[in-house]
């Protein structure tokens, strides 16, 4: 049910991307992993995943993740994908949904701050704090939904704010969208891997 958008946007035999099964366990949403991707599309942004509910629960976040309390970035929610997509690099060929190169920029896991049972059942109220344990980000964040507020729009209601919180973590000088701009996976550029794609 919650992939349905995601296969409607893809052709299986036309993308490397993965067509894994939703798995939900029955469990409350305490945390799991969390996998930002950084996607070279139409217009670069990174996409946030956070495991849920058998799937990633997703945001595209154009100008990436900030260590910075001061800077709230735009997280626009997008469509759940299947938890396998969380090891996917590659490049998505021309022609379809999300065409460019993908590389895995952070991943890690999550956990849900204190006070909040269930992140899924957060999320549907708009607003989550969680906590990162990655190998380029940690510490506490925030996601919260601003859209919505006014029925006028229904696409405004896809519109969060992504914040870092107040702790050790965080730090308004240190930028590792621009300092650490590899891939945790296998140490490559988003420009190497679309390169490696056009030598084919
Ligand atoms: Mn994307």
């Amino acid at each position: 049910m919650s992939l349905n958008k995601y296969r409607e946007k893809r052709h299986a035999e036309r993308t490397p991307e993965p067509f894994g099964k939703a798995v939900p366990n029955g469990r409350p949403s305490t945390g799991g992993i969390f996998v930002i991707q950084k996607h070279a599309a139409r217009r670069l942004h990174y996409d946030f995943r956070l495991e849920m509910e058998g799937v990633l629960r997703s945001w595209a976040v154009p100008k990436g993740v900030t260590l910075n309390p001061a800077d709230k970035h735009l997280a626009v929610a997008v469509e759940d994908h299947p938890l396998e997509y969380g090891d996917f690099e590659g490049v998505i060929p021309e022609g379809n949904y999300g065409a460019g190169a993908v590389i895995v920029w952070d991943r890690g896991v999550y956990g849900v701050l204190e006070g909040e049972a269930d992140a899924a059942d957060a999320i549907r109220k708009g607003k989550v704090d969680i906590n990162l344990h990655g190998f380029k980000l940690n510490g506490a964040f925030t996601l919260v939904r601003t859209g919505g507020r006014n029925n006028a729009d229904p696409k405004d209601k896809q519109n969060w704010l992504l914040i870092k919180k107040r702790d050790e973590h965080a730090d308004a000088r240190r930028k590792p969208v621009s300092t650490q701009p590899e891939s945790v996976l296998s140490g490559r550029t988003l420009e190497e891997v679309a390169e490696s794609a056009q030598s084919l």
